[in-house]
This record gives C-alpha cells, structure tokens and sequence, in this order.
C-alpha cells in the first residue's frame, strides 16, 4: 500500500506543460530521491503533493493520493487537516517557510501548542543553544535556519516530507549536516521521505529508491544500483 501515489499527472502553467503523465509511489518508511535536471517537473511534483503550486499552474489530469485520499479533490478543511497532520515540506529557502517577524521558539511553539517542549525539538536538529529560540530568523546562518524549518516541518511526525532542494543554497559541509538531521529525523518518526534534488550521487547514497524525470515525468526508478547502471 503506498503512502504517496501520483498517477498520470498533468500540470499546465500558461504556456508550459510543466508535468505530462507523472507517476510516483512512495511507501510508509521509504526513502525516496526524485531527481532530474532543472526544468524537469521535480518542484511542480512536490508542490503538487500538498496542492501547494502557484496559482497560475492548473492541473489538467492525473490525482495526487496521500494515505489514500484524493489531494486535488478534497475540500479546504480536510486539505488543511492533511498538510497540518500528514505532509511536512522544506524548500531551498529556509527563509521562505520561517516568519520573519517571530522569534525561532514562538513560531516552534504555534507549531507544537502550548507547553511544548521548544529545546528539546530545537536539540533534535542539533540547536542546542538556548540563543537559537530567541532569535529572528534572519539572525541564523543558512544551515541554521534550514534546522530550524526541519524541525518545523517534522513537528507534528508527519508521514511524508517532501523536501525540495533543501541543501542547494548551503555550502557542502552545511549541506551534510542539515541531511543528516532530516534522515535522523524521519527515521525516528517512520517519516517517509521524498528529496528533490538534481545532486544523483547525493541520493545514491542516502535513498532506498531512486526516480528520474525528464520532461514532465518520472521516466526511470528503483533502487539506486540498478538506476545508476551498477551491478
Ligand atoms: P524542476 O523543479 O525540475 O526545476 P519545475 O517543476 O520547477 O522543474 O519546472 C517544470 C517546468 O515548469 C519548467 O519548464 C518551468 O519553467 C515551468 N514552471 C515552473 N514553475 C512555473 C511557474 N510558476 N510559471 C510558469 N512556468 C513554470
Ligand atoms: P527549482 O528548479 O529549484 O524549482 P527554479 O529557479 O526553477 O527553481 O524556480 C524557482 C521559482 O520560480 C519557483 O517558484 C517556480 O515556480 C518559478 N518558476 C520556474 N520557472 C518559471 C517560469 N518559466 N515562469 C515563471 N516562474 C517560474
């Protein structure tokens, strides 16, 4: 049973088909690299999995199922209820997903309700200084802030992260360690996982599957060995 089936999607921007026919599944658990140059469709893909696309793309066939139910087909309050309880999404910007005008820690804790325990999700990320939680997050460096929207997009244990490029913005080294928090992370949680990327051998190394896009859709997938053409 797939936790994530994207089946013949079509998503049209004004003058670009910018999906034509894309099939995904994702199972409970998996970790899933979905790669591809740019221009491929990877950031339509992933957007369309919580119907989070800009308003000018229209989706013109094809359904997005996530534990089941149709994305594209359900009304507001059980979209909102998906995306709050099942789906969790980082992008390349860690700025972009945080409030720029909220402290680290009040945003943590609207997340997390009240009487949660702020450090202790900040520490799950590897923020272990108090000052984090009082910061803005322009204060934090690219690596910090990219921990700080992890540890919000993995508040709730969602199901399925979709995480689109979070390390393109962020030096190697930077890179590795925001990585490894989100793998950490969605291991504890059984948190399946979708990674963006256009860095293949970085997938490789880290995903149980591997899916190829060119042109709107995924045109190649399975474990890494056999996509990467290893014996
Ligand atoms: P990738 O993430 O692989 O770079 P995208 O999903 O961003 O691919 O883009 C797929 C196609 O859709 C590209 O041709 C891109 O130019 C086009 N596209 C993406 N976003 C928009 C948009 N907001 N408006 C118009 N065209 C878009
Ligand atoms: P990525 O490949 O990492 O998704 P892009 O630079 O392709 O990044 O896209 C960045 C933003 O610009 C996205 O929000 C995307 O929807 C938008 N975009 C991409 N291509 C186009 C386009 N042809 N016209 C308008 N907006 C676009």
């Amino acid at each position: 049973m797939s936790l994530l089936s994207v089946r013949n999607l079509v998503i049209d921007y004004a003058e670009t088909r910018a999906l034509d026919g894309a099939d995904l599944d994702v199972a409970p658990g998996e970790k899933v690299g979905l790669v591809g140059e740019s221009g491929s469709g990877k950031s339509t893909l992933g957007s369309a999995v919580g119907r989070l696309l800009p308003r000018t793309a229209r989706r013109t066939g094809g359904e997005v199922l996530v534990a089941g139910e149709p994305v594209f087909d359900l009304p507001p309050a059980g979209l909102r209820r998906l995306r709050r309880r099942q789906l969790g999404f980082v992008f390349q910007d860690p700025i972009g997903s945080l409030d720029p005008t909220m402290r680290v820690g009040a945003q943590l804790r609207l997340v997390l309700g009240r009487g949660a325990d702020v450090s202790m999700h900040l520490e799950r990320v590897r923020l272990d200084d108090p000052r984090v939680a009082r910061a803005y997050p322009h204060q934090l460096s690219g690596g910090m802030a990219q921990r700080v929207a992890v540890a919000m997009a993995m508040a709730t244990s969602p199901e399925l992260l979709v995480a689109d490029e979070p390390t393109a913005a962020l030096d190697s080294q930077v890179r590795e360690e925001v990585l490894n928090v989100v793998f950490s992370l969605a291991a504890d949680a059984g948190t399946s996982l979708l990674w963006l990327s256009h860095d293949l051998p970085a997938v490789a190394r880290r995903c149980d599957r591997i899916a190829v896009m060119y042109g709107g859709r995924v045109v190649e997938h399975g474990p890494a060995r056999e996509v990467l053409g290893k014996p």
